[in-house]
């Protein structure tokens, strides 16, 4: 699928605010909705409109669009996830937007706009998982294993709901389609509502013997552990979603997303896919060049040679030694930040061998004293 761009569909500018957004999507709903521009080129605008209303007008999923960008927003998205939760009739009525759409829910998003009524599908729940990571975890992937509870598919009945034996019965009540129609007379005319049979939730039948394990639902809640593998380079708050790992349901399973929350450490900090540490050098090493202990994140201690005269503020790069990146081969790497470090205590031969740098660091060439001394 092509990456889409969900500003300029609404026209509206990076930095808009949700009122600038919900006020762009309300205008293109008057012009582009197919009760009113019958046309199929607005009727496929219509969806483009409703898919980036859908991302932008949520300020969580808008977050994670800004941070991967379009393309990598839509392949880490499924158009269920970004339709996830969102009700476009809510949406239209809380505008103040009094058109009879017929039937125009989320559901017919993934359709027609006059599919019609539509038996209920049951999918299961997704869940979420917070998932705590150490940066020497994130620096080349991992695998966790994780216990969650989740509905699971009930082997008594294999997941139908009915008791072994029992058999499938239409419902009569709404003979199957899952679904009542009513019509009611209003002002602005006869409005059609379409609701869930309530006799059958929806599904269109049912068995004549529930089964005595999950009461009919056709999942029972188990505890189970998962093993995860986690790629190298994910950063906080990303998610990765384990397709149908999550709740049970009789039309599929829900996901299991996973949520990394990336834990501090001690010494570094990260840097895109660079990690950044600071190291102590003292100053005579700094003055006269030597070899100094740099810690790295995976690989122990490395023994670096500084040259003569390093500054304060000096980066010293290691290659290879930061954070593989996010679907990705190369590996980023460590800076390592020099602060010169001077001694608080000084022994007696030292306090005379400063004393003595003193005394020629003082003395001009041409005899005069200068200001400050040591280097
Ligand atoms: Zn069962
Ligand atoms: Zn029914």
């Amino acid at each position: 699928m092509m990456a889409k761009d969900y500003y300029s569909i609404l026209g509206v500018p990076k930095n808009a605010s949700q009122a600038q957004i919900k006020e762009a999507y309300r205008k293109l709903v008057l012009k582009n909705h197919p009760d009113i521009n019958k046309s199929n080129e607005a009727k496929t605008k219509m969806q483009d409109i409703n898919e980036a209303y859908a991302v932008l007008g949520d300020e969580e999923k808008r977050k994670q669009y800004d941070t991967y960008g379009p393309e990598m927003f839509n392949r880490q998205f499924s158009q269920e996830d970004i339709f996830r939760g969102v009700n476009f009739e809510d949406i239209i009525r809380d505008m103040g937007l009094d058109i009879n759409f017929g039937g125009f829910g989320s559901e017919d998003l993934f359709g027609s706009f006059f599919g019609g009524a539509r038996q209920k599908r049951d999918i299961g729940q997704s869940i979420l998982y917070r998932m705590d990571l150490t940066l020497e975890e994130i620096a080349r992937g991992t695998k966790k294993k994780i216990g969650i509870t989740h509905l699971k598919e009930c082997s008594r009945c294999s997941g139908t709901g009915g008791e072994p034996g029992s058999k499938p019965v239409k419902c009569p009540r709404c003979k199957g389609t899952g679904y009542i129609n009513r019509q009611q007379r209003s002002m602005f005319g006869s409005i059609n509502t379409v609701t869930p049979c309530e006799d059958c939730g929806g599904v269109g039948r049912y068995y004549d013997k529930v089964c005595k394990t999950c009461s009919g639902k056709g999942g029972v809640l188990a505890s189970e552990n998962v093993e995860v593998a986690v790629p190298a380079g994910v950063t906080n708050g990303m998610r990765l979603r384990l397709e149908g790992i999550g709740d049970f349901g009789k039309d599929g399973a829900g996901d299991l997303y996973i949520e990394i929350r990336e834990l501090g450490h001690r010494i570094f900090k990260r840097n895109g896919d660079s990690v950044m540490v600071d190291i102590k050098v003292p100053f005579y090493i700094a003055a006269l060049g030597g070899t100094v202990s740099i810690p790295t994140l995976l690989h122990g201690d490395k023994q670096i040679e500084v040259e003569k005269g390093t500054q304060q503020g000096k980066r010293i790069f290691l290659r290879d030694e930061g954070i593989k990146r996010f679907n990705g081969s190369a590996i980023g790497e460590e800076i390592a930040v020099v602060n010169i470090e001077v001694p608080k205590e000084l022994s007696k031969e030292e306090r005379e061998l400063m004393e003595r740098l003193k005394e020629i660091g003082e003395q001009h060439k041409d005899g005069s004293k200068k200001r400050f001394g040591l280097f």
